[in-house]
């Protein structure tokens, strides 16, 4: 992989720019590998990208039914921060972020990582104490984060108006190094990468079969053949319950579709990321101006990657009495993502009851912030043959026991 610099472009500009090459290679199939990761989304990717960096494990393939990144990996908000509640969360969420901060570097691509700041409003009393017990538990887990008052939420986003009638903002959480990263690009790096170590990413490849001999899986039929392999790790957010299906167990996790929508684009109004869980609505400004708002899950199980009309007129509307500006601004695009939303709204990172088919899923509507630290803790799963300390509360022996991570009031709407 010939690498991207400043010298890079400055080379390429005096000759045209014929020196460019592919960013991934798109192989045909091999019969074998020592592990297929099914979907190439963000998590799919960064797990094959640690697998050969941290354990020189390469003969891997990445199967993707349709192109890589085109799930709800290119369909997010980007919101990006760590500020979870619960120990287990705050761990792997931070370590995510930490990876973030230095992954342009590390990918040698730019995934446009914005340390801009979010801002978690309070619009309700019992929001406001929860937001309380938030930054309490994130002072013990060693993460950065701080109750603001109304007034230095103002002068933060001056466009805001706390004073609303029905939903006033009562103070905020402030996480002033989370952000945003462009989504596409992260899963660009990641596959660029990942295929200069050798790892096949195959597009266009659907998982359509399991073949199984007794207890341990054996390969997977897809459109394009059958495909051998000695591990096999199914990372497809809202199919993962179809895919377990076909490897013969159950996953508590229900699919429903999580819409977004962005503005036309306007001049620079708002430079970090607001989130308001009590309406269900979220605003930021994106690099080409467009307000990227996002909105609340269906309340109905579903597979549709649209938007629908009644979500983004109840998300605007909502949205409206806190920016009233936003009120005179056209609508460019909307559109919708399948999430995998788990009963305590936290992942599963897991070996599942085939004994070399591991799983990860059940992000729900907030993955994309943990994608590099997922894909480390999936990547050592998969190596190891069981998860290490990062990974391990997030196993689906937890619903069996009882050992719920509750981040329902974190990530319910909260991306
Ligand atoms: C509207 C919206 C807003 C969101 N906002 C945020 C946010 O602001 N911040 C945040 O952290 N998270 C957000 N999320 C959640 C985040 O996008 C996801 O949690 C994350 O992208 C999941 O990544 P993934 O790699 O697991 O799944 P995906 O990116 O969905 O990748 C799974 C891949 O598997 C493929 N696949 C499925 N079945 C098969 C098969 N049989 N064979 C082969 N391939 C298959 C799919 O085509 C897909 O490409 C949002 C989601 C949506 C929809």
């Amino acid at each position: 992989m010939k690498r991207y610099s400043a010298f890079a472009i400055a080379r390429e500009a005096v000759r045209h720019h014929i020196g460019w090459e592919r960013a991934w290679r798109s192989p045909e199939p091999k019969a074998t590998y020592d592990v297929v990761i099914v979907g190439a989304g963000g998590h799919g990717l960064a797990t094959a990208y640690y697998l050969a960096k941290n354990h020189g494990i390469r003969r891997v393939a990445v199967l993707e039914k349709g192109w890589l990144g085109g799930g709800n990996t290119g369909r997010n908000t980007t919101i990006i921060r760590s500020n979870y509640l619960q120990d287990e969360s705050a761990a792997i969420f931070e370590k995510s972020r930490g990876l973030y901060e230095t992954l342009s570097q590390d990918l040698n691509y730019n995934i446009m990582f914005s340390p801009r700041g979010v801002l978690m409003l309070a619009q309700t009393e019992p929001e406001l104490r929860a937001w309380q017990r938030t930054a309490h538990a994130n002072r013990l887990a060693g993460i950065e984060s701080e109750m603001v008052t109304p007034d230095r939420i103002k002068q933060i986003v001056p466009i805001i108006n706390v004073t609303g009638p029905r939903y006033p903002v009562l103070g905020g959480l402030w996480q002033a190094r989370g952000g945003t990263a462009r989504h596409d690009a992260v899963a660009w790096g990641y596959a660029r990468a990942a295929s200069d170590l050798g790892v096949d990413i195959i597009q266009q490849c659907e998982v359509t079969g399991i073949k199984r001999d007794g207890a341990a899986v054996t390969g997977v039929e897809t459109t394009k053949g059958m495909i051998s392999c000695k591990k096999l790790c199914i990372v497809v957010a809202g199919s993962s319950g179809v895919l377990a299906e076909m490897v013969g167990f159950r996953l508590p996790v229900e699919s429903v579709a999580l819409q977004a929508l962005v503005s036309e684009p306007i001049k620079p109004c708002m430079d970090c990321v607001v989130m308001a869980n009590t309406v269900h609505g979220y605003m930021s400004q994106s690099d080409k101006g467009e307000l990227v708002i996002g909105g609340g899950a269906d309340g109905f199980n579903n597979y549709t990657q649209r938007g629908s009309f009644q979500h983004i007129e109840e998300t605007v509307r909502a949205l409206i009495e806190t920016f009233p500006m936003i009120s005179r601004l056209k609508m460019l695009r909307q559109w919708g993502g399948i999430v995998d939303m788990t009963g305590d709204r936290s992942p599963i990172i897991s070996s599942t009851p085939v004994k070399n088919v591991f799983i990860n899923c059940g992000w729900g509507t907030g993955g994309f912030k943990a994608i590099p630290g997922s894909g480390w803790a999936t990547a050592e799963m998969v190596a190891d043959g069981a998860p290490r300390a990062l990974a391990s509360s997030f196993s689906l022996d937890r619903f069996r026991e009882g050992r719920m991570i509750d981040e329902s009031v974190a990530a319910a709407v909260a991306h």
